[in-house]
């Protein structure tokens, strides 16, 4: 196995990783979490994780984007593996740069194809509906569960509009971090699609 060596290539402006032997360059960049808010009458669908990292905590169906995989065509994945849910999407709910650990997330808005049929895939221990004031805030995963289901009520049930970004400290939007039981500070950032 070759070495690598941290050096600016020439016209780049940051280090990289590059090979000692041939010179490939070993861009590393962030990766993009695609997931769904799954509402139906009212209620949103969340998982309870069997899977570390926050078993036990309740989360979006989300995961890491795969090569040769549409945004959409993720989403709708990741749906059927954890919580075996067919879904439409209505559209782009919300984008969050969690910049620190180099994640994106694509959270759409979307509803069942048909009835709602929906059961723990195997990363769940748990999938249900819950309504507006069922949700359990002091158990969600991460902070942008957190803050998707409130772009989600922010949205209502009509048209999506332009998608929400990350909550600022000015916003009126929730303090997840604050007020939720996330893991402590080093572990606190967000990492939604850590299962995939
Ligand atoms: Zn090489």
């Amino acid at each position: 196995m070759s070495d690598f060596v941290r050096q600016t290539p020439v016209g780049d402006n940051r280090e990289r990783s590059i090979c000692a032997s041939c010179g490939h360059i070993d861009y590393e960049n962030p990766k993009i979490i695609t997931g769904a808010v799954v509402v139906h009458d009212g209620h949103v669908l969340l998982c309870r994780r069997a899977i570390a990292p926050r078993v036990g905590f309740w989360t979006l169906p989300a995961g890491y984007l795969e090569l040769g995989e549409t945004v959409e065509a993720g989403a709708c994945r990741e749906a059927y593996e954890e919580a075996e849910a067919d879904i439409q999407l209505d559209g782009i709910l919300a984008v969050y740069s969690i910049a620190r650990i180099g994640q994106v997330q694509i959270i759409f808005r979307a509803r069942f194809s048909g009835e709602p049929a929906y059961a723990a895939g195997i990363e769940s221990q748990e999938v249900r509906l819950f309504a507006w004031d069922e949700i359990p805030w002091a158990e969600l995963a991460f902070p942008s569960v957190h803050w998707s289901l409130q772009a989600w009520r922010d949205s209502g049930s009509g048209p999506i509009g332009a998608p929400q970004g990350n909550p600022g400290p000015t916003d009126n939007g929730p303090e997840p971090v604050a007020s939720g039981p996330y893991p402590a500070d080093s572990s606190r950032d967000d990492v939604i699609g850590a299962s995939a």
